[in-house]
């Protein structure tokens, strides 16, 4: 059996790393996997367990908390996008608020959570041809992929792309908040 074909994408957030993924994934039938998502089901568990409020994390509480997290990705057969499950919940929306979109840099800063979704992202590459996006996936995930790229964009280009997403989910933001 070969070896999976990995696809590396790096790069800031915003600058549609995942639009480029999915569209690759797409065109070469691989599996795209969103790794912003994991962050974001992490921080949203956080969230709702108290483990991260007012951006002060309970490490300890975190800590003992992580073998109780389980992340997955369900296929929706309507919008024929994978969504991110967090312990057998669909959070696919829940995950992309502002709320989240706040706390999340500050629990992805955190080495053991780092350390578990890598794993996490690294086994699913061994099984599967898959594109993946996100911070550090061409470094430390996936260091010998078979194609990397990292992207980039400008800051207002950035802003709006989030921007937009934002609204589109009903998130009540100004332009300049996000910029
Ligand atoms: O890509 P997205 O904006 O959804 O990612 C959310 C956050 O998750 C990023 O801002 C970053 O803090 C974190 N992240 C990360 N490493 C990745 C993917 C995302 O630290 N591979």
């Amino acid at each position: 059996m070969s070896l999976p074909f990995n696809i590396a994408i790096d790069g800031y957030s915003s600058c549609g790393k995942s639009t480029i993924a999915k569209s690759i994934a797409d065109r070469y039938s691989m599996r795209y996997i969103d790794t912003g998502a994991m962050y974001r089901a992490i921080t949203l568990y956080c969230m709702r367990n108290k483990i991260i409020v007012k951006k002060i994390v309970d490490r300890d509480c975190l800590l003992k908390s992580l073998n109780d997290i389980s992340i997955n990705f369900e296929f929706n057969i309507l919008t024929k996008k994978a969504e991110t499950v967090l312990n057998s919940e669909n959070v696919e929306n829940l995950i992309r608020g502002i709320e989240v979109s706040d706390n999340v840099s500050i629990i992805a800063q955190i080495r053991e959570v780092r350390e578990k979704l890598i794993t996490l992202q690294q086994e699913i590459g061994r099984l599967k041809n898959v594109v993946m996006d996100g911070r550090d996936i061409g470094t430390k995930v996936f260091p010998n992929a078979k194609i990397k790229l990292f992207i980039t964009a400008l800051p207002e280009i950035r802003a709006r792309r989030r921007y937009d997403e934002l609204i589109s989910q009903g998130d009540h933001v100004s332009f300049n908040e996000i910029l």
